[in-house]
């Protein structure tokens, strides 16, 4: 018998054969996740996609909320207190399916319901975790403005006492879940320097008008927020913590399932490209046969699961409390990039086909523009990079 026949076989979904570190409990995570979106997203996603609409969004948030997703590496409060490597398989599952609805998830367990788990007082943590766990409420974060983006020290939205009470005024921009939640965790400027408000939407002065004509990321609610003169009691700011580190951590957090996630749309639009090219034929052949889509194929997928393989190894950092933020934006800027380029590259592939929403290639590359873009943009990974690898700080 030669040394190869007893080598497993090649598995072209796993050519590194990276299954072999998860735990069966890992697996079931996915094949939990996996099955979910394949029943409540994949039929539906390509007409939501093209309504610009996600329908039922309450709905599906609670089906979230029942098979654990939501806040998922959180504990207690309801939430499912799963590891970080098995929050990142998730956050892959259902970006294979839109980046969508992996937003919806994100923006929901890493950033709202983050905020309140890590700096919320006890009272804030017991009214809203379990709630949102279950997907009953859902959370948005709103640190963007509309003249402050990659800056938001600069931000203007601010809070001001009055008495014991404090009082918002400002504006958010493109914030991800703003007219479907039932909570907004939203950053602003105090006395004391930025601080988290912890601010149901039923608030009087507070309204989040949901922002259309977007050509990104059609099937999630995106939106404005505008807090005009809303009061607030004491007890609505986030105690534990002042400051930029606030929100820098939760977004830290985010990135971290953003790392995983852009993996999943690059993985359907690579499966896709795939299968197109062994049944498509051209000159006589599948188009599969030619060397040029060969290479194509190849460069794929050597930078499909060299990403998968770094989006595991910044997740058991992670789980070991070992994960530094530089090492969260090398992994989204990473990730990100060679994501959009697998798309565009599964485009080509698809031929004129690869334009239609019958394939998935296209709504993931344009949907990953978007994820290009939040959380910190290309350009300032870059330079967080630069200066953790310079001592420079090239930001101003
Ligand atoms: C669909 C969608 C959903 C979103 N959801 C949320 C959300 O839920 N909550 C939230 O708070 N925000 C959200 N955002 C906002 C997102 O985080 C911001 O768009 C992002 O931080 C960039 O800010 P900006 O768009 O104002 O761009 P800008 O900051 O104006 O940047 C424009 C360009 O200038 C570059 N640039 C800026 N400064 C420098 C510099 N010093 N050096 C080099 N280049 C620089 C940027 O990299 C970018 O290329 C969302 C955005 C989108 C598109």
């Amino acid at each position: 018998m030669s040394a190869s026949s007893k080598l497993p076989p090649f598995d072209p979904a796993d050519p590194l054969g990276i299954d072999d570190l998860l735990e069966p409990e890992d697996l079931a995570v996915r094949d939990t996740v996996r099955a979910w979106a394949a029943d409540r997203v994949l039929p539906h996603i390509a007409e939501w996609y093209e309504q610009g609409e996600l329908p039922g969004v309450h709905e599906l948030a609670q089906e979230l909320g029942a098979i654990g997703a939501l806040g998922m590496s959180l504990s207690g409060y309801g939430c499912a207190g799963a590891s970080a490597v098995q929050y990142g398989l998730a956050c892959l599952e259902l970006e294979a399916a839109d980046s969508g609805i992996r937003s919806l998830v994100s923006v929901q367990g890493s950033l709202a319901m983050y905020a309140i788990h890590r700096f919320g007082s006890e009272e804030q943590k017991q009214r809203w975790l379990p709630r949102m766990a279950a997907g009953e409420v859902i959370g948005c974060f709103g640190l963007t403005e509309p003249d402050h983006g990659s800056d938001p020290a600069a931000m203007r939205t601010h809070a001001k006492r009055d008495g014991d009470d404090w009082i918002l005024n400002g504006r958010k921009m493109w914030i991800t879940n703003g007219s479907v939640a039932g909570v907004a965790v939203v950053w602003a400027q105090t006395e004391d320097g930025i601080r988290g408000f912890v601010v149901p939407t039923d608030s009087r002065g507070f309204s989040a008008p949901e922002i259309k004509h977007k050509w990104s990321l059609r099937a999630s609610v995106t939106s404005e927020l505008v807090l005009d003169d809303v009061r607030l009691p004491a007890t609505a700011a986030l105690p534990g913590v002042t400051g930029l580190r606030g929100p820098l951590s939760c977004l830290s957090h985010a990135r971290y399932g953003i790392v995983w996630g852009a993996m999943g749309a690059a993985r359907s639009s690579f499966e896709a490209a795939l299968d197109y090219s062994r049944t498509r034929e051209q000159f006589g052949r599948p188009i599969g046969g030619f060397q040029l889509t060969q290479a194509k194929l190849a460069d794929m997928a050597v930078e499909l699961h060299k990403g998968i393989l770094l989006a595991h190894h910044l997740g058991r950092r992670m789980d070991a409390g070992r994960l530094r933020p530089e090492q969260v934006s090398f992994g989204k800027l990473n990730n990100v990039r060679e994501a959009i380029e697998i798309c565009r590259t599964a485009r080509t592939i698809l031929g004129a086909n690869g334009i239609s929403l019958e394939y998935p290639v296209m709504r993931h590359a344009t949907n990953l523009e978007s994820v290009l873009t939040y959380e910190g943009t290309v350009e300032m990974h870059q330079l967080v990079l630069g200066k953790a690898l310079t001592g420079l700080d090239a930001f101003r």
